[in-house]
């Protein structure tokens, strides 16, 4: 069978559907490099004007999974669990919740991102960690899931190659909000890493990818239909991405945030720890360990008992960082020159935090890329001293801003201030779990 790029993007152009066999073809020749930059980038556009059907999306998730190495875990050991967060700021659930499912008996071998844009990336995030190794060897990533239970690595270049190609693309040609795009990409690398019990984060609102809670519904529904018609068990949960989740925005900042809370020193009440516990306590609960009430209380139970603590020291020994980081994360990470306090300029509640003004501030700052070859000041970063829902007098802390002077502290200061709204009255609380 012949395959002719041109008549596969003519067919899109007029809304005709392709064959399993022809998306596959093209993806060989993406990944070939057989097919030229520019029909793969028009074949792109064809597809947000025309969507694909969930058999089109099905046959494309496949092909782009299989364009690389899968990974395949021996199925005598613990239940094989993964997680994916869509995207946000301050979200550093995943280092929290690796090494707590490695307490609760599941095994989490992590393929993690680097941030791009206004939002963070796990690796970039753990290598704030001196000596900190986020490009491991299979075999190495592989032992120390074996002796811990969880390991976070780089995304492997063999694995998913046609996902890169066709990302960069969809970057520089407007074409990463589509649907069918979004949901191929993410459970191609999902379906590449091999977890059996895979809990998709689908993050709604302004710091988010999907805006509105509808087009986070069937987005999180494509990408369950996905993974179950490919074997594997998928569920997904909304929260919400209105404020940040963490409140401390930032590289090395979040990797102290996350100690802090496997430390078991936030309050039960805190956003980053009441989303890892749920994330670990369904995925706990797919993977057969209860009911969900039942699972919560051992999450909970491991946090407190610094469980989970231990196996992140372990898992950040055996990747060859400085593990005394969770004893003492303020003295071992990197520390920006100054802290810039941000003082509220009107007294009341705070009624929001716009998460993708306080994620643009803190890449400015030299926390994030604009760019894909950026490199990017681990130190800098945003604490947040008010959430959402508290009161504030005129006057107080609203932030602190950790700087190395890549922008003036006035500019800084106008954006924090641009990123609150104060009230006069306490807003409705707002959700986090929306679903
Ligand atoms: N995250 C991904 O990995 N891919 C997308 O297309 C969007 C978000
Ligand atoms: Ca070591």
């Amino acid at each position: 069978m012949k395959f002719y790029p041109l008549d596969f993007i003519q067919a899109k152009k007029h809304g005709r559907a392709h064959s399993a066999d022809d998306i596959d073809c093209f993806i060989s020749g993406v990944v070939s490099g057989k097919i030229p930059d520019y029909q793969v980038s028009a074949w792109l556009m064809a597809v947000c004007f025309n969507g694909l059907t969930f058999k089109e999306t099905l046959a494309l998730t496949q092909s782009m999974a299989n364009s690389g190495k899968i990974f395949r875990w021996d199925k005598k050991g613990p239940p094989v669990a993964d997680k994916h967060s869509t995207g946000g700021v301050g979200d550093t659930v995943t280092l929290v919740v690796a090494p707590l499912v490695a307490s609760m008996g599941m095994r989490m071998g992590k393929h993690s991102g680097r941030g791009l844009g206004h939002t963070g990336g796990t690796i970039d995030k753990l290598e704030s960690i001196p000596g900190f190794r986020t490009s491991l060897s299979e075999s190495e990533f592989r032992e120390v899931v074996d002796s811990v239970g969880c390991a976070v690595c780089g995304q492997d270049e063999s694995m998913t190659p046609a996902d890169g190609l066709l990302y960069a693309l969809r970057d520089v040609t407007a074409t990463v909000n589509q649907e069918s795009l979004i949901a191929s990409s993410i459970m191609s690398k999902k379906l590449a890493g091999g977890a059996s019990y895979i809990l998709l984060d689908v993050k709604v609102g302004s710091g988010a990818f999907m805006k509105d809670l509808e087009s986070a519904k069937s987005l999180s529904r494509l990408m369950i239909r996905l993974g179950r018609e490919s074997g594997r068990e998928v569920k997904a949960i909304l929260s919400s991405m209105e404020e940040p989740l963490s409140r401390a925005v930032g590289n090395a900042l979040e990797v102290a945030e996350a100690i802090r809370v496997l430390r078991n020193e936030v309050p039960e009440n805190d956003p980053l720890r009441i989303l890892s516990i749920e994330i670990a306590t369904r995925l706990g609960s797919m993977c057969g360990f209860g009911r969900i009430g039942q699972v919560r209380k051992q999450a909970n139970k491991l946090i407190s008992n610094r469980s989970a603590l231990d196996r992140f020291r372990e898992m950040v020994e055996l990747q060859d960082g400085d593990s005394s980081v969770v004893d003492d994360p303020e003295k071992i990470l990197p520390r920006a020159d100054r802290v810039v306090k941000v003082n509220s300029q009107k007294g009341g509640f705070v009624k929001s935090c716009d998460a993708l003004q306080i994620g643009e501030l803190v890449r400015d700052l030299g926390g994030g890329r604009k760019s894909k070859t950026d490199e990017i000041d681990p130190a800098v970063g945003v604490v947040l001293k008010k959430r959402v829902g508290d009161s504030i007098s005129k006057g107080e802390v609203l932030c602190e801003v950790h700087t190395n002077g890549a922008i003036g502290d006035a500019s800084v200061k106008r954006r924090i201030i641009e990123a609150f709204g104060i009230g006069k009255r306490p807003s409705a609380p707002r959700k986090l779990i929306l679903k």
